[in-house]
């Protein structure tokens, strides 16, 4: 742990005290905000808003399209090729209202399924509006997906219909294309594969520009998607319409979203961080919201930072390890000055990004932590705290977090063990997609939700995340630590870029891991058995004498998910031999 800090920024944020806001901070405070809050609500402040009727989209789009002040504020802006669409509030409530009839003209009901198989694009957002205001449920799938994952999400969502491209039905098996109703097609020609196509473009604009948004209870349906499955295999993760309280909370505290502010959430709409952060958060903020359609290269990225004058930047590690190893003048040559917060997730922050985002991009990174079942940010390095380089953050306002042995005992600080959160909070998933019994397993009988990651806890409150429950490795003694805690010493040497840690089980006689580590070169430096035996070293002089690394491996790339997950159960699965190292829901 680095004992370094990066000084808050109290003054600016709009969060100004962590420690004053928390002990008296209720849900209902941000409930309070919302069209759908009366005198006679919650009587016990119960967070179960069942019996309150309500919908995403009178919070978000309505809200602010309807608001003489706000209705001509841009809430989409989209760019691809040099092409840039603008919607303004006003205008994407058209559209999604526009969306709405035509959907419910196809016959689409509350709690019917709309898969989404699209790469990013405006239909997109106006799909996922229009399932709001009905009560469709949106369920986003990667449109790299392949053939295979595309039969897994069909079989198991039963969707009422595809919205997707020309180009991308052939993935669609001829098996459940029979028993989805309608492929929708953004554009034509349609292929001709299967009779039910039908192109829609230019008729959502046949429809009435007014659609009255459905009014739901709390916990119908609003998306469904599933996990990145790092741990395999993805789950389907329920998510409802009164998670916009957590959302709207998180949106402000962590992402610190101004009326101002141009969001960009760099991540695919299929991943929850760009369905959650890359449009119902802005809009419930009433900001805007970007969102490129052009492949990542440095070059483009820097370009949309200045040309949109994005203000708010959420992204990932793996972009940021792009742009560093685009060379350090690149940034220098973009007017960036727009950019006042940047925020990252999905995979550990290393020091080193931080530190190189803000000497070159001039905003510290604030690394934030969540999953797809959790719905919100829930941990998060907070404009009005200082930054501990390599810590996650602190547990948001109104979240409890805690560390827990196997026995779900409370662990003292900077001890290893789960990472858990009390139950509940606005965001947390109501179910898993026809899986019951792995919904259940999340909880302990005491109402804490088990995350699945290993983590520690400082004296100040600041958590550490060092890898998955299944990724522990077993030192000397009964010392048990998590991958991370090696891989970070080794992207210390001068010469590592990235590093992954495995056990292949015990070693004989020893009771301890034998560990293999795999990692991937800085450029310029060249793969041989005298960096590897220098490496090897480096690592036995930085790490207790009881943690030793059997073999190193170099490799060009290291397996990831499309989010940009490590993944260490395929190099395991690889290394042993046993399933689980097929490159299902990677990124290459
Ligand atoms: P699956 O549940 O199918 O194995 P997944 O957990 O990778 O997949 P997501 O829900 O997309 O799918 O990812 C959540 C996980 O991402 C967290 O449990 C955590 O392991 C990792 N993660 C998220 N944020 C961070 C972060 N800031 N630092 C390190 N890891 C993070
Ligand atoms: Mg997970």
């Amino acid at each position: 742990m680095i004992r370094a800090r990066i000084p808050a920024r109290k003054n600016s944020a709009n969060l100004k005290s962590y420690e004053k806001t928390c002990p008296y901070f209720s849900w209902e405070d941000i409930e309070k905000e919302f069209s759908w809050y009366g005198p006679d609500h919650s009587p016990d402040h119960s967070p179960d808003h069942s019996s309150n009727r309500m919908n995403i989209m009178t919070e978000s789009i309505d809200r602010w399209a309807e608001d003489p002040d706000r209705c001509a504020h841009d809430a989409l802006v989209f760019s691809k090729g040099g092409q840039v669409q603008t919607y303004s509030y006003q205008q994407m409530k058209i559209k999604s209202c526009q969306w709405a009839g035509l959907l419910t003209e196809y016959g689409f009901n509350a709690g019917d399924r709309l898969i989404v198989l699209l790469p990013p694009c405006p239909e997109i957002f106006f799909a996922m509006s229009a399932c709001a205001r009905i009560g469709v449920i949106f369920c986003p799938v990667f449109s790299s997906s392949s053939f295979y994952e595309l039969e897994i999400r069909l079989e198991s969502t039963s969707p009422r219909g595809i919205l997707t491209l020309p180009d991308l039905v052939e993935k669609i098996s001829y098996e459940f294309a029979g028993q989805i109703s309608h492929i929708f097609l953004t554009q034509g020609p349609a292929p001709g594969l299967f009779p039910n196509e039908v192109v829609i473009a230019g008729m959502p604009e046949q429809m009435p520009p007014e659609f009255e948004p459905e009014m739901l209870s709390g916990d119908a349906p609003l998306y469904l998607i599933y996990t990145s499955g790092s741990t395999r295999p993805p789950k389907g993760v329920i998510h409802t319409h009164q998670e916009m309280t957590g959302m709207l909370a998180s949106a402000r505290w962590v992402l610190d979203v101004k009326p101002n502010t141009v969001l960009w959430t760099d991540a695919d709409p299929a991943w929850v961080t760009g369905t959650v952060y890359g449009a119902f958060a802005p809009w419930l903020c009433g900001v805007t919201a970007f969102v490129q359609g052009d492949p990542f290269t440095a070059a483009n990225w820097y370009w949309t930072l200045e040309k949109f004058k994005i203000s708010v930047w959420y992204t990932t590690p793996k972009i940021i390890r792009d742009l560093m190893e685009a060379g350090d003048d690149l940034p220098s040559r973009y007017d960036l000055s727009a950019l006042r917060h940047v925020t990252s997730v999905g995979a550990p922050l290393i020091p080193e990004l931080l530190y190189w985002v803000g000497d070159h991009l001039r905003c510290y990174p604030h690394d934030t932590w969540w999953m797809t079942e959790t719905g919100i940010i829930c941990i998060a390095n907070l404009a009005c705290n200082d930054i501990k380089p390599g810590s996650i953050g602190k547990p948001l306002p109104g979240i409890k977090a805690a560390i827990l042995d196997e026995n779900g005992k409370h662990l003292p600080a900077l001890s290893l063990g789960e990472l858990a959160l009390k139950c509940p909070w606005p965001g947390l998933t109501v179910g898993l997609w026809q899986d019951n019994d792995r919904f259940q397993r999340y909880f302990t009988d005491d109402g804490w939700f088990l995350t699945g990651d290993i983590a520690l806890e400082d004296e100040e409150g600041y958590f550490y995340h060092q890898g998955r429950n299944d990724d522990l490795l077993k030192a000397g003694g009964d010392k048990v630590i998590g991958p991370f805690e090696i891989e970070q010493v080794l992207c210390v040497h001068p010469a590592v870029a990235e590093a992954a840690v495995i056990s292949k089980g015990s070693e004989p006689g020893k009771g301890i891991s034998y560990l293999k580590a795999f990692i991937t070169l800085k450029k310029g430096y060249i793969q041989s058995t005298r960096l590897n035996y220098e490496i090897k070293t480096f690592l036995k002089g930085n790490l207790a004498p009881d943690i030793v690394i059997r073999e190193i491996i170099f490799l060009d790339k290291l397996p990831k998910t499309r989010s940009g997950k490590l993944l260490r159960r395929v190099l395991r699965a690889r290394e042993l031999g046993i399933p689980g190292g097929e490159s299902l829901n990677m990124q290459d």
